[in-house]
């Protein structure tokens, strides 16, 4: 099953609002290569997501009626992945977590076992045409996402979203809770009204002995929530012109600060080798012009 990222992810915009290059870097490794270079954590993810579509999937089949068997067990499914990876740096860099994640999905189902579901989807891309100002004409180009897993349970729809973790800690649920990810899949509950239960953060250690799952409910960010539309147009406006600008990585803005390049508590940028050294061929640039008449103007309009 593929659990790869949905066509205009969450993912691109904010890489582009932590650091306009770091996107830039990314966006070649997309023309290249299809998709981003795996990191560590990326690898993890993407098994662990491999792993748990399998298992979800299979529990699908069964309340429906269907042979489970005809899709690969979690285990077999997460070992086959750096097998199937045409590009031999991400079949490496995911082959190191592989054992890792079979210990997370042995913990996983140990936890969740007694739990009754119904499957509504498993790893189904949707795309939002309610957050205002994105998707019609001269708008940026509606986001997308691939829901991990939507589940009933007392008559009402969850959305879940798997999250792999080194460590689980407490400031997983904060920072989560003011993610654009969770705040997009919000929006997208809103508009089925009173059949939504809510978006379910379902945080999976992965590594550091495995084994520790957590379901934290999300806070309540309502201004975060609101202010979504706005900042998203205003992002995603200069991300796809600079995207379409053909402008090499080393000519997009950086943000070079500690936060970005190494945050205090995260791991280092994934490219901060190449920004090292990688010289603009000159330095007179001619940037992407910006309509924020248009985003500003179309916030106004939707406010009044
Ligand atoms: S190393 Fe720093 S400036 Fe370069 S892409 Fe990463 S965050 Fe941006």
């Amino acid at each position: 099953m593929n659990t790869g990222p949905s066509p205009n992810g969450w993912h691109k915009a904010e890489t582009f609002m932590l650091c306009p290059r770091r996107r830039a870097w990314d966006w070649y490794g997309e023309q290249e290569h299809g998709k981003p270079w795996h990191s560590d954590a990326t690898a993890r993810g993407t098994l662990l997501h491999v792993g748990l579509a399998h298992y979800y999937r299979r529990m699908q089949a069964t309340q429906q009626g269907e042979d489970p068997e005809q899709w690969y067990s979690p285990e077999v499914a997460v070992s086959l992945m750096p097998k199937v990876e045409t590009n031999a740096f991400d079949a490496i860099t995911m082959q190191r977590h592989v054992a890792d994640v079979h210990i997370a999905l042995q913990g996983y189902y140990a936890d969740y076992a007694m739990e009754k579901l119904r499957i509504v989807a498993v790893e189904t891309v949707v795309s939002f045409d309610n957050i205002p100002g994105m998707g019609g004409p001269g708008q940026p180009t509606a986001k997308t996402a691939r829901i991990d897993l939507i589940y009933e349970t007392g008559n009402k729809l969850y959305f879940l979203d798997h999250k792999s973790a080194g460590r689980i800690t407490r400031e997983h649920k904060w920072q989560y809770s003011r993610s654009g990810q969770m705040l997009m899949l919000r929006w997208l509950g809103a508009g089925l009204g009173k059949r939504f239960g809510g978006v379910i953060l379902n945080l999976v250690q992965v590594g550091a002995g495995g084994k520790k799952n957590q379901r934290p409910s999300l806070d309540s960010v309502p201004g975060m929530m609101v202010s979504l539309p706005l900042s998203l147009t205003f992002w995603e406006a200069m991300r796809l012109q600079f995207e379409a600008s053909g402008l090499p990585p080393e000519m997009w803005p950086t943000v070079p600060s500690e936060h970005s390049c190494r945050g205090r508590y995260a791991s280092r940028c994934p490219h901060a080798d190449k920004c090292d050294v990688a010289v603009p061929p000159i330095t007179q640039v001619e940037w992407p012009k910006f309509d924020l008449d248009r985003t500003v103007a179309d916030y106004s309009f939707r406010t009044t």
